[in-house]
């Protein structure tokens, strides 16, 4: 045991919706163009439902949604079977690899936010439901614009992907961090949070710039402040509900979260409780 510090060791941030792609809108126009191409529409609502998980596991959820069944076998004559899944999760693949050099911006304040975060001591690790071949489109392109974790763990260099624990619990491994209590993640979405009460770390849940509101930065700035603000206090009530220690609009905020989970933890404050 080495003596225990309130001082956080690590932050460990989700990519889209968090980092990158204001409104995480890459992968669920994917979702839409890859069921159409069966002759099948989904509403952008079925295809973020289960955003932030493994994308195989992104399709299988949606194929077991009973509306997405019925539209399915409304066209092909019965539910889309194991076989179909993964037909389209194997279109699903290039699909995304081909669109996310358009939907790799780093969301702005990121590089400052880090920064700040690096000057208080903290590491910085990164986990996603994009499997390794989308990182590496993704990755380089933000490092490009100021944005370069110390490590970056992919959906498949794991057993289980989102809610399960391992993503996060890789990257502190990778990062030399430790204990879990130590540790906060951070993302846009309900599996991102729930991955986080079962990895034991805290969690911060992003609202404004991530998948719950799902716009990208000019529509969001569109609307205006107090619809700004409804949309907030929604995403903020799902993410809490999920699992959420502190809620932040975007990372921007993140600093200022951290200093409050610091506080919390020097009051004897952890995560579970
Ligand atoms: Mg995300």
């Amino acid at each position: 045991m080495t003596e225990p510090s309130p001082r956080l060791a690590a932050v460990i941030l989700d990519w889209a919706g968090t980092t990158v792609d204001h409104g995480s809108l890459a992968p669920a126009g994917v979702f839409l163009d890859v069921f159409a191409r069966h002759g099948v529409t989904v509403t952008v609502a079925q295809a973020r439902e289960p955003m932030g998980v493994h994308k195989r596991e992104h399709v299988r959820r949606m194929c077991a949604m009973p509306a997405v069944r019925a539209a399915w076998a409304a066209v092909h004559g019965a539910p889309p079977s194991h076989e179909d899944e993964e037909a389209l999760y194997a279109q699903a693949v290039p699909a995304q690899i081909a669109c996310l050099p358009r939907y790799s911006d780093v969301i702005p304040g990121v590089p400052q936010a880090i920064a700040a975060l690096r000057a208080r001591g903290l590491k910085i690790g990164s986990t996603t439901g994009y499997v390794r071949s989308m990182l590496d489109v993704v990755a380089p392109l933000a490092a490009a614009q100021g944005y370069a974790p110390d490590c970056a763990l992919a959906a498949d260099e794991v057993p289980l992907g989102r809610p399960a624990p391992f993503l996060l619990w890789q990257a502190a491994q990778r990062l030399s961090t430790w204990p879990h209590d130590a540790l906060v993640a951070v993302g846009d979405t309900v599996v991102d949070m729930q991955a986080g009460r079962n990895a034991a770390t805290w969690c911060v849940g992003v609202t404004l710039t991530g998948s719950l509101v799902g716009l990208g930065r000019a529509e969001l700035q569109a609307l205006p402040a107090s619809e700004q603000q409804a949309r907030h206090e929604a995403a903020a009530a799902t993410l809490r509900a999920a699992g959420a220690h502190e809620v932040v609009r975007s990372v921007a905020e993140l600093p200022a979260a951290v200093a409050a989970l610091e506080a919390r933890r020097a009051r004897g404050e952890r995560p579970g409780g």
